[in-house]
């Protein structure tokens, strides 16, 4: 069945909407346009790069104009797409380099235009040497301005500003820090994790500027020379952006249903409110398992599922979108540090309770082992998992990816106290992290439980006594 498929924006999600769909529909006349000069950049190789782990930056692509052309797809490459009529099903294009512009019309029009950075209006932000961190170009124009530049300010403390940082100090740099949460990766870790990750950048010599918000640069020359804060003004020779981003939707402002920060609402099959139009991607929101409510949560993970998805429901409804935990992981100098779902503080709303367990990752007649910090985060009544994080100098990593499932498939911590999970003594205990983790919170569900039904019995202002350490081979 010949159709025409135009796709806009072709990094993650647009190029697993344009492989799935060639792959599909043989037939269909797919064009793909894209602002950019590269497709498929790995952004999360950038602090990689940047600091010189990753030498060649060939090796963070994956696709090509030309593979797309050998599964039939016209990609026309610096052509940025300037008006979408979705009624008509028509759009209007330029050729960046020409300046030539151009219609075009399609059957299906897939949306993966993706985010940009979010860029505050404040004085000085168009100095020379303030930095954004997004694409390919974004990499270049840091590593070509950082090799001048002995003092480096990133502003954000998310995981993009946490690896740029680490990325500065490697190189020898004096970084600084400012984030107006008073701690680091506030989004994705409760202060117990956070407390070790700011002392741990202390120790490695990033000056953390936290609880104060930037209000304006000043610079000489047209190059930034100082960052003003609601405390403090810090002299800088470069400055990086990673406060967030936002949803490039502008073009379907007002044609399809979005939440109020522009992000596409789609379906469980990636259809929007248009039946014409499918989305994947940073440029949508993403239902959040945790809540069940649609959020806002970009990531690389989110937009090749979501772009696949789009291929594979094209036509008709096929295969279902299974929602999103945002699980996420970072490594922090020697630290392994993953999350998924809730952290306690974002689930303040809602009726929670917590246990944090530290248990070692091997038995210890093992020669080494390490302190593991586990926490989860679970329903109050009835005890369903609604968020975990974890984090250690051995890489503890892949529990939470467990725990990912376990909140998707709507698991209690009842049930995870007793899944079966292999003992070997080289990779864990008898009773394995997880095993342990479900059985302190099950505990912690019982006395919340006695508390609530034998009030009488607790003293006046006594406290609940916290979590059971593990004996040796971690039985709580
Ligand atoms: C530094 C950094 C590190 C990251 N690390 C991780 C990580 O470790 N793990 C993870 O899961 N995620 C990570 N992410 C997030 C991840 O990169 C994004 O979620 C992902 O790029 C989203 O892919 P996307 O295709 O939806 O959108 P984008 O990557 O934003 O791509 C959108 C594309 O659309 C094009 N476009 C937009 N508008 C138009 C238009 N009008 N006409 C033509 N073309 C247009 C753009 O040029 C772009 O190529 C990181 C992001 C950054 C910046």
């Amino acid at each position: 069945m010949t159709f025409k498929v135009a796709v806009i924006g072709c990094t993650h999600a647009g190029t697993a909407a344009v492989k799935n769909i060639a792959a599909q529909y043989p037939d269909a006349k797919i064009t793909v346009y894209e602002r950019n000069d590269n497709i498929s950049f790995l952004s999360c190789g950038i602090a990689l790069h940047v600091g010189g782990v990753i030498g060649d930056a060939q090796g963070l692509f994956y696709s090509s104009p030309e593979e797309l052309a050998r599964l039939g797809v016209v990609t026309r490459m610096r052509h940025e797409v300037l008006e979408v009529d979705v009624q008509a099903k028509t759009l209007r294009a330029r050729n960046l380099e020409s300046g030539e512009e151009f219609g075009d019309t399609y059957d299906k029009l897939v949306v993966t235009t993706g985010s940009w950075p979010v860029i505050p209006r404040m004085e000085g932000i168009g100095l020379e040497n303030i930095q954004l961190c997004k694409n390919y170009g974004h990499a270049r124009e840091i590593i070509a301005r950082a090799a001048d530049a002995k003092r480096i300010t990133v502003i954000g403390a998310g995981y993009i500003g946490i690896e740029l940082v680490e990325a500065f100090r490697d190189l020898g740099k004096d970084v600084t820090l400012i984030d107006n949460m008073d701690r680091v990766m506030a989004k994705y870790l409760d202060p117990e994790f956070t407390a070790l990750a700011d002392n741990e950048l202390r120790e490695r010599g990033v000056q953390l500027a936290l609880g104060r918000t930037v209000e304006g640069f000043r610079g000489t020359d047209g190059k930034v020379r100082e960052v003003v804060t609601t405390d403090g003004t810090f002299e800088t020779d470069m400055v990086v952006l990673c406060i967030g981003f936002r949803p490039g939707t502008d073009l379907l402002k007002g044609q399809v249903d979005m939440l109020p920060g522009g992000a596409i609402l789609v379906d469980d099959y990636m259809r929007t409110s248009h039946p014409d139009v499918l989305a994947a991607g940073d440029s949508c929101a993403v239902r959040y398992n945790p809540t069940g409510e649609a959020a806002y949560i970009p990531l690389a993970t989110n937009a090749v599922r979501m772009g696949t998805l789009v291929g594979l429901n094209l036509l008709k409804p096929a295969v279902r979108y299974q929602g999103t935990q945002g699980t996420s992981a970072i490594k922090l100098f020697d630290w392994n540090i993953a999350s998924t779902g809730l952290t306690e503080a974002a689930a303040a709303g809602m009726n929670v309770e917590a246990v944090v367990i530290h248990e070692n990752n091997r038995p210890e007649f093992m020669p080494t082992y390490d302190d593991v910090m586990l926490k989860l985060v679970f329903e109050a009544e009835g005890g369903r998992l609604v968020g975990a994080q974890v984090m250690s100098k051995a890489d503890m990593t892949p529990a939470v990816n467990t725990l990912s499932v376990c909140i998707q498939n709507r698991m209690t911590v009842q049930e995870l106290a007793f899944v079966d999970f292999f003992f070997q003594p080289h990779y864990n205990k008898p009773w394995n992290l997880l095993n342990t983790a479900g059985l302190a919170a099950m505990q912690r569900l019982n006395e919340t439980e006695k508390a609530v039904t034998e009030p009488e019995r607790m003293e006046p202002g006594a406290e609940r006594a916290d979590a059971r350490t593990p004996d040796k081979y971690g039985v709580a």
